[in-house]
């Protein structure tokens, strides 16, 4: 059963209003005809304040946020977005300043940006740092473009092949697949790591570079990464860093130092910017010296004491209208600021042990893909000792009911019924606790009761949905015949 929230539409009456507008205070002026709407404005609700207000708060309940509970969703970095960002990035002098404005009258923001690329270049061993591109994803197609720019640049024009391994994030062969490279797959050794024989054998002249998460998406640090390097290295590739995973290893490993010639930083997940529906993202990425002149641009920089921006000589291009998401490097800023370096090596010793804390916990119940100890998140297998029928879809909905976001199932997609975890720093040791509690509860109901997991979520607005219709014909537009059709069903 689907519960019914009538639609704003649906709640509209005529004459309706819940604006009050102020007296113009100019005079009003003719607007020339090519201007003027042909049609009466038709279609919008009228409706009163109340009624918008209690509707959105409403449905904004619905969602599972980070705000109201342990979001352990592996990969993403779910953590907690402290409230002081939001101040500053309100501050008026950044909230309001229009992304035209002459250089030297947004002097502030343009040293918070300077800063903020010189301090995520030093937290990670790079040279110069752009905070151009919106997304994870979006600084990965930035890196492999440039990769492409700088082996086209000396002439080097038989590279057509990415490699990436097969634990590697989704994001990673899209983006080789999308700049036009040819992806390679590497397979993983038995303690999770790149497997060398394999990388030794497909490694080759026609090799553009590698693109490795470490750690990597078992939650695993990969103990060869020298190794992997060298290898590429030698065969004149490059070492693309996925650095989504940073929150594992802030001031401990700088990955510039291990190897690494181009890194991505998310953000919106290790400097806590907002995720998704939360607001834009920020998938900024550093280099060494020797591909700085491909970064995307604009780049700001310091010159006889005033601030400008420069775009790359060879520079692949521009990836985002103006200067990139602007309010998310105040926010990131003051993250960073706020914990100092300090503070930042000791978010990601939290996040080990926390993630350490649920594996040892669990890991009698459900399976570790791995049996090592693991960084910030831990992948677990939906295999529990018999309950055949129940599969890490079925224990994932059932988290629902105990009041926890699922984690990431099915991914890794290299180990089967995989349940990736990774709780962050900012959950406490009582939340962690719960956690465990439920899932040892699941356990034990997948036993003596599989159908209770079956029928999962019960306590949701929504049940389970239908996937592959929702993808396949989705219904993006107030539809209310289409509504009243989906719930008769
Ligand atoms: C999240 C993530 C990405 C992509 O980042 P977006 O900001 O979502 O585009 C890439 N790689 C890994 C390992 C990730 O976890």
């Amino acid at each position: 059963m689907h519960t019914y929230e009538p639609p704003i539409f649906e709640l509209s009456s005529p004459g309706k209003i819940g604006a009050a507008l102020p007296d113009a205070g100019v005079p009003e002026t003719e607007l020339p005809a090519h201007l003027l709407r042909d049609d009466d404005l038709a279609g919008l609700p009228e409706i009163s304040e109340t009624e918008v207000v209690r509707h959105f708060t409403r449905i904004s309940q619905r969602n599972f946020c980070i705000d109201t509970g342990m979001y352990p969703l592996g990969s993403c970095t779910m953590k907690y977005n402290p409230k002081i960002h939001e101040d500053a990035a309100r501050l008026p002098g950044f909230a309001f300043i229009h992304p035209l404005q002459a250089e030297e009258t947004v002097q502030g923001a343009l040293q918070l940006t300077y800063e903020l690329q010189n301090i995520l270049a030093e937290i990670s061993g790079f040279d110069q740092v752009c905070l151009q591109p919106a997304a994870g994803a979006q600084g990965e197609f930035a890196g492999i473009l440039v990769f492409r720019a700088y082996h086209l640049d000396r002439g080097d024009d038989q590279r057509d092949e990415v490699l990436c391994p097969n634990s590697a994030h989704g994001t990673n062969p899209a983006t080789a697949a999308m700049v036009g490279f040819k992806v390679v797959e590497i397979a993983t050794d038995s303690r999770g790591n790149v497997d060398l024989a394999d990388l030794r054998a497909k490694v080759g002249p026609r090799t553009a570079g590698l693109m490795l998460t470490n750690p990597n998406t078992l939650g695993l640090f990969d103990e060869n990464v020298h190794e992997v390097a060298k290898i590429v290295h030698e065969a004149g590739g490059l070492m693309y860093g996925d650095g989504a995973n940073f929150n594992a290893i802030l001031g401990i490993v700088k990955p510039g130092d291990v190897g690494f010639d181009f890194m991505h930083y998310n953000l919106h997940k290790t400097f806590t910017t907002p995720h998704g529906g939360g607001g834009p993202g920020c998938g900024a990425v550093g280099c060494k010296e020797f591909l700085a002149d491909y970064l995307p641009g604009p780049i700001v920089a310091l010159k006889e004491g005033q601030y400008t921006r420069h775009t790359p000589v060879k520079s692949i291009g521009r990836l985002k209208a103006f200067k990139g998401n602007f309010g998310m490097f105040v926010r990131a800023y003051t993250y960073i600021r706020m914990l100092g370096a300090a503070g930042l090596r000791s978010v990601s010793e939290h996040a080990v042990l926390n993630a350490n804390y649920l594996r040892v916990n669990l890991d009698k119940i459900y399976p570790v893909a791995y049996d090592r100890t693991c960084m910030h998140e831990v992948v677990l297998q939906g295999k529990i000792k018999g309950a055949p029928s129940v599969h890490t879809l079925d224990i994932a909905k059932r988290l629902i009911d105990f009041g926890f976001h699922p984690p990431t199932v099915y991914f890794p997609i290299s180990v089967a019924e995989s349940i990736m975890i990774e709780p962050t720093e900012t959950e406490s040791k009582r939340n962690m606790d719960a956690f465990i509690d439920a899932m040892k509860q699941i356990a034990h109901e997948a036993v003596e009761n599989p159908e209770l997991l079956h029928a999962a979520p019960t306590t949701a607005p929504v049940r389970r949905l239908d996937e592959a219709t929702a993808a396949r014909r989705p219904i993006l537009k107030y539809d209310q015949a289409a509504i009243a059709a989906l719930l008769s069903k």
